[in-house]
């Protein structure tokens, strides 16, 4: 069988800096682990326009199509911003994102102990959380029609239309469930359904794709209720289910229980190719940047934390995943710290690729 394929896709700003540092840990799996992969490379982003005119050459959105995963740095920057919004770098990522209809975005909130205290939560609230948002990402409020600014009689009008149809609301619940099966087997499916028909519906179709997951307790709750759980006792929860627009919120939200910008994953799926893994972008939640540019002082381990949910998601390598998930864990109780997750006295900020090596040395120690 030949190797995972994966085309990475560092952008701009810090994105090429976090990337190398993923590439040394791609680079240990194949000479310490005997795990290869069959990498590629291109442009997106800025990088792209600055070569080809635009955000996302076809070239490289064909690769995307054919490649078992898709690692992405981070798009934008400064000398972009006064480009015309059809060739704004981040447009370049929409482009992905629509194409290989990625609609289950999950985004993890995982709070290692050893940064506790960088949430704005109380530590005993936060210490050990590991959630995850599956937020619906290709249909809703964001993409409904109608919607615009109309004149209405004297005045306007400014109208957006929350739509799903039940395959749509299906797809992204059996994502939640088949994730729940790989966790702690609990989903909390998260809709208005008090005041929105939609969220009828949505409770509608998650109780019945319940069904095929006997193993997996599913709850509901109103998405307002839901903000109000994840700040006063996040860990109740196991997977969180949720549409486009609460999904936005709620995993901002979650976020911020973690601490730093320079700790957040995602990943982006979509349906199962030919080959049974599902259509897939890795990415960190940080964009580009642009303060701290060339500086030496990006984070790498939310672009590291994206390569292990690829191994888990895309790959079936839940225990390398594991080992990469511990080797971060084991850098950052020894108290490596890039300058974002400065705050305790008398501790020096390590570079980026100091983290990176640093990660890889744990690995190294884990065999
Ligand atoms: P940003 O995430 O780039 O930065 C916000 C703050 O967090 C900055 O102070 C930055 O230095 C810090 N930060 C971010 N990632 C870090 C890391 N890995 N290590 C240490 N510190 C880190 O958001 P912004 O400043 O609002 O946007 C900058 C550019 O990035 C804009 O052009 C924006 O459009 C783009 N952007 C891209 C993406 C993406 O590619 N997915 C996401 C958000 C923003």
């Amino acid at each position: 069988m030949s190797n995972p394929s994966i085309l990475i896709l560092p952008g701009d700003g810090i994105g090429p800096e976090v990337m190398t540092e993923v590439r040394k840990v791609i680079n240990w799996f194949g000479e310490a682990r005997d795990i290869q992969f069959d990498v590629s490379e291109d442009l997106v982003g800025g990088a792209a326009y600055d070569k080809h005119g635009v955000p996302l050459a076809d070239e490289t959105m064909a690769k995307a199509q054919e490649v078992d995963a898709v690692l992405l740095g981070a798009v934008g920057g400064p000398a972009y911003d006064d480009l015309d919004f059809s060739v704004k770098p981040e447009r370049g990522l929409l482009r992905l994102r629509k194409e290989m209809d990625l609609y289950a975005n999950l985004r993890p909130a995982q709070c290692f102990d050893a940064l506790a205290d960088f949430s704005s939560l109380k530590r005993d609230i936060v210490a050990g959380l590991d959630i995850m948002i599956l937020r619906e990402l290709t249909s809703g409020v964001y993409f409904g029609e109608p919607r615009g600014i109309f004149e209405e009689g004297n005045e306007r009008v400014g109208i957006n239309t929350q739509r799903y149809t039940e395959s749509e609301i299906e797809r992204a619940a059996r994502s939640a469930f088949e994730l729940a099966m790989r966790r702690n087997k609990k989903v909390c499916s998260m809709e208005k359904a008090n005041v929105m028909e939609s969220g009828i519906l949505w409770r509608e179709v998650a109780t019945r794709v319940a069904k095929d997951y006997p193993e997996v307790e599913l709850s509901h709750m109103y998405a307002d209720n839901g903000a109000m759980q994840l700040v006063r006792a996040p860990k109740q929860f196991d997977v969180i289910l949720t549409d486009n627009l609460f999904g936005d919120i709620l995993s901002d939200c979650a976020a911020m229980l973690t601490g730093s910008l320079g700790m957040l994953p995602s990943a982006s799926l979509g349906a199962p190719m030919a080959n049974g893994r599902p259509k897939a972008m890795y990415e960190p939640v940080h964009g580009s940047a642009p303060d701290i540019t060339g500086q030496g002082k990006a984070n790498p381990i939310a672009c590291i934390l994206s390569f292990a949910m690829a191994l888990r998601y895309s790959f079936d390598m839940g225990t390398e995943a594991d080992r990469l998930e511990k080797a971060i864990e084991k850098v950052l109780s020894d108290g490596a710290r890039t300058a974002d997750l400065l705050g305790e006295d008398g501790v020096d900020p390590i570079s980026t690729s100091e983290m990176g090596d640093a990660v890889v040395a744990a690995l190294q120690a884990s065999l």
